[in-house]
């Protein structure tokens, strides 16, 4: 016989069967009004920066807004090999997303070859994985890779960002015609990774692109 050992929350460290409690659960920061196109909190449907510059993508979903706890749970998730939060994230994601029109292919935003070794996974590639689970949409860890190592960009303005990051990306002529993907990240902030993704993406003829991410800043 299997001895079930009682758990506890990873949060309030209450005795919990499950990774969080649930009354931990009810209390996370899901992303509220936003705008359609980049995911900021906003009132407005688009907001007035995508108004006057629309980014390359059309939609974006933050599933929560980057606040304590999510900040700590992604946290774990990506450098303390959390793997159990990253996929009670991954399925919290694939439980609030939803689409009107079914994407091709989920695009989990690449690693650079160092960065994967030093951590092991991708931690994009395991919140697609949970979102296949639920959707069946397929996912494509081949297509891109992350050819620029770029040193941590939480110092530089969204102009410098987005100048550093060119070239960071290439996209393999892929021959299976996809018109609609949909790129999975973690975290966005600026969105200056998923906008160059997207650019090189739209370039290889894709018609539309949305960003599904765990939670927005
Ligand atoms: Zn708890
Ligand atoms: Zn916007």
């Amino acid at each position: 016989m299997k001895l079930i050992l009682p758990q506890s929350c990873f949060l309030c460290g209450d005795t919990s069967t499950l990774p969080i409690c649930a009354p931990c659960l009810a209390d996370l920061p899901y992303h509220d009004t936003a705008c359609l196109s980049c995911g900021i909190l906003e009132e407005e449907s688009i907001c007035y920066q995508c108004q006057k510059e629309p980014p390359p993508y059309t939609h974006t979903q933050a599933v929560f807004s980057y606040l304590y706890p999510i900040d700590k749970m992604i946290h774990a998730a990506k450098f303390s090999q959390n793997l159990v939060i990253l996929n009670l994230l991954g399925k919290l994601m694939a439980q609030h997303l939803r689409f009107e029109q079914r994407p091709d292919v989920l695009i989990p935003v690449p690693l650079h070859p160092q960065r994967l070794r030093q951590r092991g996974y991708n931690q994009s590639n395991e919140l697609a994985k949970c979102i296949t689970k639920y959707t069946g949409i397929p996912i494509d860890y081949q297509v891109c890779q992350r050819i620029k190592n770029t040193v941590s960009q939480r110092t530089l303005s969204a102009k410098q960002r987005q100048i550093n990051l060119q070239d960071a990306f290439i996209v393999q002529q892929h021959t299976k015609k996809w018109q609609h993907i949909v790129l999975i990240d973690d975290v966005m902030r600026t969105g200056a990774n998923v906008k160059e993704l997207a650019l090189v993406f739209k370039k290889t003829g894709v018609q539309r692109v949305d960003v599904w991410c765990c939670a927005r800043r």
